[in-house]
């Protein structure tokens, strides 16, 4: 995934120190220090990044695929979180992000997948989201209740998540 800036998506190196550094060092100044830990970024998701040709990371992707409550056998791929470095928006980077993450779960089985959108950071993604097919369909009151939260402050988020899925799959049931 080449373009203009020379920059391009790539797994995360989870054995490189400096690489998952510099993913925790992402989210940790844009949603706050303990929103991630190193075992989610590492163990617990799949991790894309985006590398300056310095090596630099600018900006990842977490997502897995899992089995729906609702229908049993049946998995979706669910896009956990794409943050992008303050400097590095607006050039493209979060929609390659989400490119690459739908590319990847697609290989894992998972042809559909969905995203819950934090509702303060709605506007500053959900073009994002819409450009690739997905569509809001139900807002979650409280979804990381009692969470540390950038806005809220430690172990007292109030903020709302909303579900984006993807327009095929608007009608499978999720949660
Ligand atoms: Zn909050």
């Amino acid at each position: 995934m080449k373009n203009m800036y020379n920059w391009y998506v790539c797994k995360l190196d989870i054995h490189c120190e400096s690489e998952v550094e510099g993913v925790m060092d992402i989210t940790n100044r844009c949603f706050g220090e303990n929103y991630l830990c190193r075992e989610e970024i590492t163990e617990e998701y799949e991790c894309g990044v985006v590398k300056l040709p310095t090596g630099k990371i600018c900006g990842f992707v977490l997502y897995k695929g899992k089995e729906t409550v609702e229908k049993p056998g049946f998995g979706v791929g669910f896009i956990k979180t794409i943050a992008v470095d303050t400097l590095c928006r607006k050039m493209g980077i979060a929609t390659d992000l989400l490119k690459y993450a739908q590319e990847e779960l697609n290989k894992m089985g998972f042809q559909y997948s969905y995203a819950i959108l934090w509702d303060r950071n709605e506007k500053l993604v959900s073009g994002i989201f819409a450009a690739q097919g997905y569509a809001p369909t139900q807002v979650l009151k409280y979804h990381w209740h009692n969470q540390n939260c950038i806005h809220c402050g430690p172990n007292a988020c109030k903020c709302d998540g909303i579900i984006y899925k993807h327009i095929s799959q608007r009608t499978i049931p999720i949660l």
